[in-house]
């Protein structure tokens, strides 16, 4: 009898281990879950970076609030400008640069941007799709191209983040490369250690429509609202004045919103 009550126990104990490791891994699937869920309301989906659960969605008040303003395509005659004001505001920033015709005279502007403190980031030699998204090699021999235009100025080599032109989910390089050729790309700059980004928050400073400061800010304000985690994309051209002029209002908005200024690759730490 005593024997049959001990093989009970036992039995009841094991019953109730693997209650707990069902318990376990149901409620991972859930974190999971609600991982996933906030992740696909990015309007711009973006495997590369993990936004946090809202604090809505967990109930939670903890999570930091943040923004990392990106400008693509420069430098330009108005990098000057942009790192004057981010450096009275104390913010930090995410540059993906260029070094097209346009670029060419403004190529010194990539050492300030580095000595400020700033992130370099790599965006596209070229910035031509026709040319960069003939092929996967094309692309590549374009990034080449982009690290040895920067290489006089800081160490290209070390430049490890990416953002491709029109974006990841972009539909022009179909036309191209073919209707596979983004996906080919996001799996070799993976390979070669690069991790890439797009923005879920849009000035649209560089459409045709030539928004000015008042208009950047409020589609930047459009985009951010109800999000922790913001990746702005402005840019930093010779036709982008407006966005210069909107600058201190965007960081004076995002400061009374609660959120903490960081680069792309800070960002990417914090939430590892
Ligand atoms: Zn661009």
């Amino acid at each position: 009898m005593r024997r049959n009550k001990n093989r009970e126990e036992t039995q009841q104990n094991w019953f109730a281990i693997l209650g707990l490791v069902l318990l376990v891994v149901v409620l991972a699937g859930v974190v999971h879950l609600l991982y996933h869920a906030e992740f696909a309301e990015t309007a711009t989906p973006n495997d590369c970076f993990a936004a946090p659960a809202s604090a809505r969605a967990t109930g939670e008040t903890a999570v930091p609030k943040v923004v990392c303003l990106t400008f693509d395509d420069g430098p330009s005659a108005h990098t000057p400008e942009i790192l004057a004001i981010l450096e009275k505001e104390h913010v930090p920033a995410t540059f993906f640069v260029c070094a097209q015709d346009a670029n060419e005279a403004h190529m010194d502007k990539i050492a300030d941007i580095a000595a400020a403190g700033h992130q370099l980031a790599l965006h596209s030699a070229t910035h031509q799709y026709s040319k960069i998204y003939r092929s996967t090699d094309a692309f590549w021999q374009d990034i080449k191209q982009l690290r040895e235009a920067l290489s006089p100025y800081v160490d290209a080599d070390a430049l490890t983040w990416l953002r491709f032109p029109g974006g990841s989910t972009n539909t022009v390089s179909h036309k191209y490369g073919g209707s596979g050729i983004m996906k080919r790309l996001k799996a070799q700059a993976e390979e070669r250690g690069l991790h890439w980004i797009d923005w879920n928050v849009c000035a649209e400073d560089a459409t045709a429509s030539h928004p000015n400061a008042a208009q950047i800010l409020r589609n930047i304000q459009r985009d951010a609202e109800g999000r922790d985690t913001c990746v702005v994309l402005l840019h930093d051209t010779k036709a982008t004045g407006q966005t210069v002029k909107a600058l201190p209002d965007i960081i004076a908005w995002f400061r009374e919103q609660g959120y903490t200024f960081c680069t792309v690759s800070a960002m990417n730490d914090l939430q590892k």
